[in-house]
């Protein structure tokens, strides 16, 4: 296979990078997002071909077979994982991302040190032989490579247990387990100065990554409940800069490149969500917030709920004029989005002015509801973000809750100890009359008991959603 001329290949990255650039930001609009990511799959697939024709690294049979193994494993886990279970995939994804960057700094280490080998009779001695292998900037971004790149395998793989049951979703703590990661993460950093003086003694990167896979596994565990979904998008964000690492490592622009974009939309996203539940980084981080009992009532007495049916539901929405859908985790559990369509088309037939409010963390990860509710071709322009919803409420004749919880719960507003504390929430209970489409009186994502559910303008619809909607719809029609 002949080598690509150095110009050509570098006019190719260019390419690859600016359409990763474009098809990001085709990301930031549901009408465009599809486009978006196809064009960056298609960046992705020029950067490697680019990559495996120009640099000429390993055997073809190798690539190939690599390179269908990836391929079968990414098709097969895009179609079977659940919408649901996206977070726990995008975990793997980040996880695998990070040993890939400890595998490929590890070995361009390998390869200096048998350069090292063959420069020792020149250089005088064995250190200046590595110090002549190893330029300072090498030496550096290898260990940061292990080191953020570590830390992301290991913290991705207990944020996939955490998320899929494997393990407590709870946080896990213990007495000066913030000193503990403060001392791990400074024996990295003292690591990495000794091995700028020594890169000969191979022996430091291996503790390097032991030391960064502890450090991932003490810096997740005391995190839990409602905030797994903010760490996955941090260490998303961690595995981008492992990335951008082995870049410098390898002198690959375009790895730099799409390293630095995957960093900075990571930490980006990360602030976003940490921004809609009113949460500081910190907190999150180091807060240990959250449970996985289920929360509940709390022990407080709670007034017996009756349950309506959906007879009852299609009585109430006769006389509405103005009804407020809110979408939450359950809608996308119960998969009703397409049967929830068919309802609020019956309502919009009957001349009642039917819309959706979208609570920016409302399901598991930013967007849920509007790639869910996109599936089911819900109009977009129906579609309303809860700072152009919420004062629309006390005018609202009912609000549909299907599946949400912790995106309505008024605990977030009054209740100084609860996890959901100063998050904004969508104001629902200032509508007429609110209906909860749930299968129980169990706590949302947060562990925190509902007041809403008590409320006498509460109507509860126990059931799983698409039974309960498919029913309602059944009746709407008839
Ligand atoms: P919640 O997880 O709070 O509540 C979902 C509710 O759906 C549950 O209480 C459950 O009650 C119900 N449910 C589950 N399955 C079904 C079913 N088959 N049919 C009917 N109901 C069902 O969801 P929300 O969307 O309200 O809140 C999202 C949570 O995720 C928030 O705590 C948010 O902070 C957190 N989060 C979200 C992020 C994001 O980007 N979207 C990021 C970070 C955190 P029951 O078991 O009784 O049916």
């Amino acid at each position: 296979m002949p080598n690509l001329p150095l110009p050509a290949r570098d006019l190719l990255y260019l390419l690859a990078a600016v359409l990763f650039i474009v098809g990001l930001k085709m990301l930031g609009s549901a009408r465009t997002a599809r486009r978006g990511n196809l064009l960056s799959a298609f960046a992705m697939l020029l950067a490697v071909v680019t990559a495996l024709v120009a640099e000429h690294i390993v055997d073809w049979p190798y690539i190939i077979v690599g390179l269908i193994v990836g391929g079968v494993v990414g098709v097969v886990a895009a179609r079977k994982v659940q919408m649901t279970a996206m977070p726990q995939m995008v975990a793997l994804f980040n996880g695998t991302g990070g040993l890939a960057s400890v595998l490929v700094a590890y070995s361009e280490y390998v390869v200096r040190d048998n350069r090292a080998a063959e420069l020792t009779a020149t250089a005088g001695t064995r250190l200046e032989a590595f110090h002549q292998a190893l330029p300072l900037d090498v030496s550096i971004t290898v260990v940061l490579s292990l080191l953020i790149g570590a830390v992301t395998f290991s913290g991705s793989l207990i944020a996939w247990a955490k998320l899929q049951g494997v393990m407590r979703g709870a946080p896990i703590t213990f007495k000066g387990q913030k000193y503990l990661n403060g001392l791990l993460l400074a024996a990295c950093l003292g690591l990495l100065v000794a091995f700028v003086f020594m890169p000969n003694w191979q022996l430091f990167l291996l503790i390097v990554i032991a030391v960064a896979l502890i450090l991932g596994v003490t810096s997740v565990i005391p995190i839990g409940g409602a905030d797994m979904p903010v760490v996955i998008a941090l260490l998303n964000s961690y595995s981008g800069l492992a990335a951008a690492a082995t870049g410098f490592v390898l002198h690959n622009m375009v790895l730099i490149v799409s390293g630095a974009l995957v960093g900075a939309s990571g930490i980006i996203l990360t602030q976003l969500m940490c921004v809609a539940m009113n949460r500081s980084l910190a907190n999150v981080l180091f807060a240990a917030v959250g449970t996985d009992d289920g929360g509940g009532a709390g022990g407080v007495d709670r007034p017996a709920v009756t349950g309506y049916t959906p007879e009852d539901v299609a009585i109430i929405l006769d006389g509405a004029q103005s009804v407020v859908i809110v979408p939450g985790y359950g809608l996308a559990v119960a998969q009703a989005q397409h049967v929830l369509h068919d309802v609020a088309q019956s309502l919009i037939k009957r001349g009642i002015k039917v819309r959706y409010a979208i609570h920016p963390v409302a399901g598991r990860m930013p967007g849920h509801m509007n790639v869910l509710l996109a599936e089911a071709n819900v109009s977009y322009d129906l579609l309303l973000e809860m700072d152009e919803i919420n004062d629309d409420f006390p005018e609202t004749d009912v609000a549909m809750v299907i599946g949400a919880n912790d995106v309505v719960n008024p605990a977030a507003r009054t209740k100084k100890d609860s996890p959901l504390y100063g998050m904004p929430i969508l104001n629902v209970d200032q509508a007429h009359t609110v209906m909860i489409f749930k299968r129980s009186l169990a706590a949302g994502f947060a562990g925190e008991g509902n007041d809403l559910f008590y409320d006498p303008k509460t109507m509860m619809i126990f059931g799983d959603a698409k039974k309960t909607i498919t029913e309602l719809s059944r009746i709407l029609k008839g």
